[in-house]
């Protein structure tokens, strides 16, 4: 049987970022995904630039071959109202396609890569992780997502049942011409327009001649239904081409804070959405999988060599110290404290508060103006 150091399973930003922190490690370290790359990935495809600093990416070497629409800031309404923009005057965030982002990402590791690949049968034979029982890991990154048979492994039933599940749907297409010149939405000011539940919200993302647009919510009854009436809106009010072809993707992801699952057992270590750790207000979760990532690879390459539990409670400690600690359950807003019927209310004042949008939702929610990027890689 083959053996290697570290076995990431998931090439998707989360376990692309590990393994390119470990690139100078010289431990050996594989990369299996069951998908070839460039592969696509249900995502807005919006990022802050903490990403791109943890990773060391250039923003004009990385555009040179590739979409990364500058943002500037966000469109901001509860659907039926008038939009508050908060313009911030500079570049603020990224739109990227993921299919290209990841690939990237993937490319830049150093690490051999299993494409094409699923795992179907994981097992821990005398202190190592067996992979359908051909290769040895000392070390096994559980990466591939929501559903990543490394964190089944671990008890996660990603069956929607998990508490602080957000399921979301999105279309993304190539505009033509026309489409473009009748799509309203401009491209560095993305447009988010929430529920009147506050349950999700909706947005448009204008990615150079791509077009995002899609529905997120902490509801998942109905979602490709809402998400109809939520395209047909749009067209009837200018925001987007009228007869999108409506070839919903839909996936789900857990919020950190409420996340049930498992952080790291022996041996193993869950990054990204494996482990849930998408962020509760924007639903942003590229930059807790890249972040986890590179914090795995730093706990591997301090502690290899140390007892598989010490390696486990170190992770678990620097994941806590990052993203704060996992009470189980939100803790309740403003908004959560106040009845549903007053939501919708509060949702109006405060969107259409120019200083509760701009200080509140894009710096604070949005853009986590005062989180630094991890630095260290
Ligand atoms: C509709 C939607 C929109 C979103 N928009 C945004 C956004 O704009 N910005 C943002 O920050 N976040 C967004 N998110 C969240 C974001 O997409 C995820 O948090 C992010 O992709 C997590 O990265 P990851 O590497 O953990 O998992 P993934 O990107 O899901 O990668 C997992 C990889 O594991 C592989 N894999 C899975 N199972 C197996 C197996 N059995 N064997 C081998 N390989 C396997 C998959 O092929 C995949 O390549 C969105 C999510 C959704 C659903």
């Amino acid at each position: 049987m083959e053996r290697c150091d570290v076995l990431v399973l998931g090439g998707g930003p989360a376990g692309s970022s590990c393994a390119w922190g470990l690139r100078d490690s010289r431990l050996d370290v594989r990369v299996a995904d069951r998908a070839t790359f460039p592969r696509d990935k249900a995502c807005a495809g919006w990022i802050t630039p903490q990403v791109l600093s943890a990773l060391g990416i250039e923003p004009e070497a990385y555009r040179k071959e590739r979409v990364l629409q500058p943002i500037r800031g966000l469109s901001l309404a509860r659907q039926g109202d008038l939009a508050t923009v908060v313009d911030c005057g500079e570049v603020v965030s990224f739109g990227i396609r993921r299919s290209e982002f990841d690939h990237f990402l993937l490319e830049r590791t150093n690490a051999r890569l299993y494409l094409g690949d699923p795992t179907l049968d994981l097992r821990r034979e005398a202190g190592r992780w067996v992979r359908n029982g051909e290769l040895a890991a000392r070390v096994l990154v559980g990466a591939g997502g929501h559903f990543c048979p490394v964190a089944r492994e671990l008890g996660a039933r990603a069956d929607g049942s998990e508490p602080a599940t957000v399921h979301a749907c999105e279309i993304e297409f190539e505009m033509t011409p026309a489409q473009q010149r009748a799509c309203a939405v401009r491209p560095d000011l993305p447009a988010l327009v929430f529920g009147r539940d506050l349950r999700g919200y909706g947005w448009v993302l204008r990615k150079g001649d791509w077009l995002n647009i899609g529905l997120g919510r902490r509801d998942g009854r109905d979602l490709p239904r809402r998400t109809d009436e939520f395209l047909t809106w749009l067209g009837a009010t200018g925001r987007i081409p009228t007869g999108v072809a409506r070839q919903l993707r839909r996936h789900a992801y857990l919020f950190h804070a409420e996340s049930p699952r498992a952080l790291a057992a022996e041996g193993v270590l869950l990054v990204g959405d494996a482990a849930g750790l998408a962020c509760a207000r924007s639903g942003e979760g590229i930059r807790p999988a890249v972040e986890s990532g590179l914090l795995a690879a730093r706990t591997i390459a301090e502690g290899i060599r140390r007892p598989p539990a010490d390696m486990a409670r170190a992770y678990a400690r620097a994941l806590l110290q990052r993203f704060g600690a996992r009470p189980g359950r939100a803790r309740p807003g403003l908004t959560g404290r106040l009845p549903a019927s007053w939501r919708g209310a509060f949702a109006h004042h405060a969107l259409t508060s120019r200083w509760f949008a701009s200080r509140i939702v894009v710096d604070r929610w949005f853009l986590h103006r005062r989180d630094p990027a991890l630095g260290g890689f």
